[in-house]
This record gives structure tokens, sequence and C-alpha cells, in this order.
């Protein structure tokens, strides 16, 4: 009998990082041409389970996806269950139905003024540049946006200028603050956004230009020297991206967001809290003191909507409490997001008070549980209680 010959290894990744040459791999543009889209290209870098394979047939026309080799070299070659890959490669769980899950439970749709611009807010508005991203994250809030679901928010062609979009803001001189967003902004040549940006700063109303990139997390290598000095022509100019594992924070991004922070620009974070990928203390915690490492400020902590697609990576109200408490006190104050609710009503905050009123006083807890009680002459809590006090109501009149 003949032995046996090893079986040709066709499933075995065949790309890697270090099968890619530098030029190739420094060039944002050659990740955006070489997106894997396909189970095919898929298996180039991962064994993709049965159910990854069955999924990525059946989203296909519902939910876009796509994956930067960048993304795709963070992903475990052998774990689906990597964080990485979660967010990355669709699941069967975006099929399924949830009870309560809706395409838009933020009511962005409701607040929409014109084809771009969402003006939930009195003094602020966010402007959908785009519907592409370099990599759909499985988790986007607008997945109907992103993906096409029934159509997205744009009614004409994206392609269309942004006349009656830059007319509303110029109209609405409350609005002080704008929020770039989609889709993501940085999706465009350089030239096309810097038309936007220059459209906006010639609005006097508009104070600060904000984007909202994870182009730093999918794509670093497109934050360029170039891209920035154009931003910074622009100033003030802010952004926020959206790190949600540790494994995210890797050398290029590192340098992205030096690059960024290097022409003036300051680098916040939001991060969704996603069940089976950063549900855990020890893991947000570590995020959290690399974003510091990285001079990222952590901005928000999202509370993962019902969003139709997305309802999967909820976790409850309590899983947030538990990471939060695992945050404050436990690391240093700018290290800790605000935990929000994104509803109709807007963000809401949702960390739990460290403080009650009793009939003793003021019962203050701090991060190991210890407990205190503060009176009203230790710390006055109303303002009568402060005109009660004579020598408090002298130091008033002194200032003045
Ligand atoms: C989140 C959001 C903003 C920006 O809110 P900030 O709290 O200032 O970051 C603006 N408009 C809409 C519709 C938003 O959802
Ligand atoms: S980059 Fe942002 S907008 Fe794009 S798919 Fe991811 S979460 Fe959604």
């Amino acid at each position: 009998m003949p032995y046996p010959s090893k079986q040709a290894d066709t499933t075995a990744p065949s790309i890697t990082r270090e099968t890619i040459p530098d030029e190739q791999w420094n060039d944002w543009r050659w990740h955006m041409r070489k997106r894997i889209n396909t189970a095919e290209k898929a298996r180039q870098w991962i064994n993709l389970t049965a159910d990854e394979e069955k999924a990525m047939a059946e989203t296909a026309g519902k939910y876009r996806w796509s994956i930067t080799p960048y993304y795709a070299s963070l992903m475990d070659p052998d774990d689906p269950l990597c964080p990485v890959r979660q967010q990355a490669v669709p699941a069967l769980s975006e099929l399924m139905e949830h009870t309560g899950a809706d395409i838009d439970p933020v009511g962005d749709m409701f607040y929409r003024k014109t084809n771009r611009v969402v003006h939930k807010y009195p003094d602020r508005a966010i402007l959908l540049v785009t519907e592409t991203c370099p990599v759909y994250c499985r988790h986007c809030t607008r997945k109907f946006h992103t993906t096409e679901v029934d159509g997205t928010y744009f009614e004409k062609n994206e392609g269309e200028d942004l006349d009656d979009d830059l007319r509303y803001i110029a109209e609405h001189p409350e609005i002080r603050d704008v929020l770039l967003t989609g889709g993501d902004p940085l999706s465009y040549r350089d030239d096309r956004l810097e038309e936007i940006i220059s459209g906006l700063r010639a609005i006097p109303s508009v104070e600060i230009i904000r984007i909202g990139s994870r182009f730093p997390v999918l794509l670093p290598q497109r934050i360029t020297d170039e891209l920035c000095a154009m931003l910074a022509r622009y100033h003030p100019v802010w952004l926020n991206t959206h790190f949600n594992h540790p494994k995210e924070i890797t050398p290029e991004a590192e340098r992205a967001i030096d690059r960024l922070l290097g022409h003036g620009i300051p680098v916040g974070n939001q991060t969704v809290l996603l069940r089976g990928v950063n549900d855990d203390v020890a893991t947000m915690r570590f995020l959290m003191t690399e974003l510091l490492r990285i001079r990222v400020r952590p901005y928000y902590l999202y509370h993962c909507d019902n969003v139709t697609g997305v309802s999967h990576f909820m976790t409850s109200v309590e899983k947030g409490w538990e990471i939060m408490e695992g945050l404050q006190g436990h690391i240093t104050g700018f290290g800790v997001p605000q935990y929000v609710l994104t509803t109709r009503l807007g963000k809401i905050p949702m960390a739990q008070p460290c403080h009650r009123l009793t009939s003793e006083g003021l019962v203050l807890r701090n991060y190991k549980g210890q407990e205190m009680v503060v009176d009203s002459a230790a710390c006055p809590l109303t303002e009568a209680d402060l005109d009660r006090d004579p020598a408090a109501r002298e130091k008033g009149r002194d200032r003045k």
C-alpha cells in the first residue's frame, strides 16, 4: 500500500503580515483594494468555521462585509471567538430575530433634517458624510445605513453635493459643533474631504469640527502626514475613534495616533460594550490603560443598543455597571469613560451614583466598597444649607 501522502494543506492560512512587503503594507490604498470580501479570500487568512462560511453566504445582499488585510492580520486564525474576528466576520446570529430589535432604536431618522444632517441636540449636529467603511463592523449601530438592509439614510445619491446640508448648518447658527460621521468620513480621498471641511469652516457659527473615524483601528495607515496636515489647516479639529479591545492597539495604531496628536488633533475613544468581546473588567481595564499609554482619552462606553442584526452583542446594564465599578477609582479618573445609553432622548449617563441620601446625611462609597457619612455641615448639600451657615455667608460677601 502506498504511504498515505499528506493531504495538500489547502485550508491553512497562506497570508500573514510577514508575507506582505512593507511597501504594500504601509500603503492604505493597497489595503482598500485588497479588502477581504469572499470566503475564498478570508480562507487565506483564517481557518473559517462551517458557521462562518454559512453566515457569509446567508448575509450576502443583506449585510455588507469587508475586512482590511491589516485588521485581518490581528485575527486569531484558529479561534472563531477571537475578539477581533467577532467584530469583523459575519455570524449567523445577525440573521436571528430578537425581541425589541429595531433598525434605528435611537431615532436618528426622526432628527434627520436634510440628506446628511442629523440635528438632535441644540448646539451640535452630525453630518453623515458617507456610507462606506474599510471594515463593516458586525456591531455597527447604523447597520442599516452602512449595510443597506432597507436602503440607507441617503435619499439622494451619496455623491451629490452638500449644498443643502451646509445651508442648513449655516441657517442654524446655534450649531457650533459639527461631527462628521457616516460610515467613515476618512473613506474619502483627502481632496474630497477637504472640500467638505473647508465648506464647514466657511460657516462663521461653526466653532469646532469633529471627525468620527475607525480608521486608526481598522486601517491606521490611512492616517498619513498629508491627511493630518490638511486637517490641521481647519483647526479646531477633534477626532474620536473606536477601539474595543487591547489587541487593536498595535504599533501601527500607535503611530497613527501620534501623527494626529502631533498635528494638534486631540483624539478620544468611544468603546461599545460587546458581549463576548470586551464584557469583562480585566479586558476593559487593560484597554483603558493601553489607550492612556498611547495618549488617547477614553470618552464614552456605549451600552450596545438593540439594533437589528446586532442584538447578539448586547449585554445587560448590570454588566455595564460591574465594568464601571471595576474602572472607577482603580485607574485614573481620565481613564474612565462615561457609560451611556443612547436613546431617542439622547445619550443618557448610566454609571451608578457612588452616593445616597439617608436621614444621617450623604453616604459616600469608594472603589473598595468602603462607606462614610458626611453631614451637611461638612459638605453642604443644598443652597439652603449654605445660607444657614453664617461663616459661609460671610465668605460669600467677602468675595463680592
Ligand atoms: C452622539 C451624538 C452627537 C454628539 O454628542 P456628544 O455627546 O457631544 O459627543 C451629536 N448628535 C447625535 C445625533 C449624536 O448621536
Ligand atoms: S467603522 Fe463605524 S460606521 Fe463603519 S461599520 Fe464600523 S462602527 Fe459602523
